[in-house]
C-alpha cells in the first residue's frame, strides 16, 4: 500500500512539478517527503497524487499540488525563516512549508479544519508548526514580520496587515482578483521597505473570507 503511494507520489513530482518547470531542490525534496494521501478523506485517497484540487471538509479544498510547488518556490526560502501562511485547510501546504523552514505560523478561519491539521501535522512529527484559529487577513502580529507569507485564498485587495507583517527582503504570495479571474501576485519588499510586484499568471481559489468587525 505504502509503495503504491511512494510511486504515485514520484509520479506526480515529476510529470507535474519537475516537467512544469519547478526546479528548487528544496521544494521537490519536500514534495516527496509529504505523504498528500494523507490529508485527503478516505474516498480520495487515490486521487490525491492527481493534478487537480480535492474537497476537504467545510467547502473547501486542499489546492492542486502544482499551484502549492509555485508558491512554495515563488517565496525563494533558505531554510532559516519563520513564515505566515493564511488559510491552513488540510495542512499540506503547512507540511510542504515546514519540511523546508525553521517555523510555519498558520491562520485557518474554521476550527474544525484547523484541529483536523494540527492533530495530523503532530502525529506526522511536525514540531515547528503554530496554529490559529481566525481572520488571516489580520496576520498574526504578536510573530511577525515574517520572512515569507503564503496566502492560499484569493481576495480582491491585498490586506495591508500582511504586507506591513512582511520583513524587509521578503516575499507575500497571494491570488488577487475578483471570483472568476485572479493573478498569483508575488509583492517583495526591499531592505528599505519599497514595494514591487509580479504577476505569475492566473489562478483558481476560493475567496478569502475577511471577518467584519461586529
Ligand atoms: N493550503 C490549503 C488550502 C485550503 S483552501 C490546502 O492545500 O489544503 C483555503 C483555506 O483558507 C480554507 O481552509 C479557508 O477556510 C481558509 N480561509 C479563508 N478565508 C480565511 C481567512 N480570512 N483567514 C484564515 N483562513 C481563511
Amino acid at each position: 500500500m505504502s509503495d503504491n503511494f511512494l510511486r504515485l507520489r514520484e509520479n506526480m513530482v515529476s510529470t507535474q512539478i519537475k516537467a512544469r518547470g519547478i526546479k528548487d531542490e528544496k521544494v521537490l525534496a519536500a514534495f516527496h517527503r509529504v505523504p498528500r494521501h494523507m490529508f485527503v478523506g478516505p474516498a480520495q485517497k487515490f486521487q490525491a497524487y492527481e493534478d487537480y484540487p480535492l474537497p476537504i471538509e467545510h467547502n473547501q479544498t486542499i489546492s492542486q499540488p502544482f499551484i502549492v510547488a509555485l508558491m512554495t518556490e515563488a517565496l525563494k526560502l533558505k531554510g532559516t525563516e519563520a513564515v505566515l501562511e493564511i488559510g491552513t485547510g488540510s495542512g499540506y501546504q503547512t507540511a510542504i512549508l515546514a519540511e523546508i523552514v525553521k517555523h510555519v505560523y498558520t491562520i485557518e478561519r474554521f476550527e474544525k479544519l484547523s484541529n483536523t491539521a494540527s492533530i495530523l501535522l503532530n502525529k506526522l512529527g511536525y514540531k515547528n508548526i503554530s496554529y490559529w484559529v481566525g481572520d488571516g487577513t489580520k496576520g498574526w502580529p504578536e510573530k511577525a514580520p515574517f520572512e515569507g507569507i503564503l496566502v492560499a485564498a484569493a481576495t480582491a485587495n491585498i490586506p495591508p496587515a500582511l504586507i506591513d507583517q512582511l520583513a524587509p527582503n521578503s516575499k507575500l504570495v497571494i491570488p488577487v482578483g475578483d471570483p472568476g479571474s485572479q493573478d498569483l501576485l508575488v509583492v517583495k519588499k526591499d531592505d528599505r521597505g519599497n514595494i514591487d510586484r509580479e504577476n505569475l499568471g492566473g489562478c483558481r481559489f476560493l475567496p478569502l473570507v475577511e471577518e467584519k468587525e461586529s
